[in-house]
């Protein structure tokens, strides 16, 4: 190759030197502290992040696969039930589902924003619903407005999957603070990482910011008294005070995705190699939110979003055309770029949820959406001349790679 350079998808070993001194400076004063597992350090990043999303209670929680589960926990969720997601999304989604013994009851998705469409919700509901759980993915929020409208005239509860989407907004709230509980997730490669795993509950509830609190700790009440059984769903002090020097940095992290986002939608639509998704006409102007040309024509279909605050946990584009996107993908990899795929396998055909009896067809979107979808790299501090290589690679690719 010619062009050594190389673009990781996402490295985090490059911290500022600053926040390197201030997560030392953290990690000696749990340290010293003698107290490693829910303590001050928690009950401190418990209000401070209530505070980021605008809810009344947070509750820290050891991952957030833990964050899903014990808020489906908490609401009863059990065998017989039903819980109503995306099938477009990483596994915890339906594997907390499963876990409890419900069912996971599948919903398409809209190309544009890769989250649940709301069209296809009404049918997913029966009588045996016990949750709706949309999923915020790559940073953006689901339709909300229209998601809870229909949960709620049927009288079910929704358990928002944040775990991708810390700070995202739609229509002027947060995420986390729509359902009944929200969950997020602080692993690495979120936009609020971690240096191992954690997660958080939100809600505006106290009888199930209760509840999730006593089912972090085996659901003893008081201690080894247990009117419910809970899990060890516990997070380290350690955690708790890293993420309180990262989390005050966030925004400005965040906007450094934006920027990226955007350095990548004007360079590929302006080199005639990508076009904004136009699948859905009645999204009006609001569609073309990037400044980007929604009539341009290149073959990259580019995520189109209507409005809101997207936090650009991950930039993710399509590549139709029979194998086309794994060409692309390889003559990256070539170019010594990073990129992945969320998700190359729907969650209705993976095989441990054989019997359910799905196949390939049931949810044409997300399967198409599976098979032409990569992520590249967005990470806040990613130089210039890297965004550049990335997209002079990619336009190389698609001319290399045209059927
Ligand atoms: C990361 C993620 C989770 C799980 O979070 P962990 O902290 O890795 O357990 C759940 N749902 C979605 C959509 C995610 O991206």
């Amino acid at each position: 190759m010619t062009d050594v350079k190389r673009v990781p998808l996402l490295d985090l070993t490059r911290i500022e030197p600053a926040m390197t001194e201030q997560l030392e400076h953290a990690f000696r004063r749990v340290l010293s502290s003698g107290h490693y597992i829910l303590g001050k350090e928690v009950e401190a990043f418990e209000r401070e992040c209530a505070d980021y999303v605008g809810c009344r209670h947070a509750i820290a929680v050891s991952s957030g696969t833990d964050a899903l589960l014990v808020a489906l926990m908490a609401l009863g969720v059990g065998p017989g039930d039903e819980v109503v997601c995306p099938t477009y999304s990483f596994f915890a989604t339906a594997g907390v589902v499963w876990r409890l013994g419900a069912r996971p009851v599948f919903v398409d998705s809209r190309a544009r924003c890769f989250n649940m469409d709301p069209e296809k919700l009404a049918r997913a509901l029966t009588p045996r619903t016990k949750a709706v759980m949309p999923v915020h993915l790559f940073g953006q929020c689901a339709d909300m407005t229209h998601i809870c409208e229909i949960a709620k005239s049927r009288g079910v509860p929704v358990v928002e999957d944040a775990a991708q989407a810390l700070g995202a907004e739609h229509e002027g709230r947060r995420a986390g603070t729509f359902g009944v509980l929200g969950c997020f997730s602080f692993f690495p490669s979120k936009n609020l990482g971690a240096l191992g795993d954690a997660g958080l509950v939100t809600t505006n509830d106290a009888d199930l910011a209760e509840t999730v609190r006593v089912l972090r700790v085996h659901g003893g009440k008081p201690k080894y008294h247990h009117a419910m059984v809970g899990g060890n769903f516990r997070i380290d002090e350690l955690q708790a005070a890293l993420l309180r020097v990262k989390l005050p940095h966030l925004d400005a992290a965040t906007a450094r995705r934006s920027a990226n986002a955007d350095y990548y939608t004007r360079e590929l639509v302006g080199r005639g190699v990508a076009r904004l998704c136009a699948d859905e006409p009645r999204c009006g102007a609001t569609c073309r939110a990037r400044g980007a040309n929604a009539g341009a024509s290149g073959d990259i279909v580019l995520p189109n979003p209507c409005g809101g605050r997207h936090v650009t946990n991950q930039f993710v584009v399509a590549i139709s055309g029979e194998g086309r996107r794994d060409r692309v993908r390889r003559f990256l990899s070539d170019r010594g770029i990073g990129t992945e795929i969320y998700y190359p396998i729907p969650l209705h055909l993976q095989r441990c949820f054989s019997e359910l009896g799905h196949a390939v067809g049931d949810y044409p979107v997300a399967e198409r959406l599976a098979a032409e979808s990569l992520a590249l790299p967005i990470f806040p501090e990613l130089r210039r001349d890297e965004l550049d290589h990335v997209v002079s690679s990619l336009a190389e690719a698609m001319s290399a790679s045209r059927p």
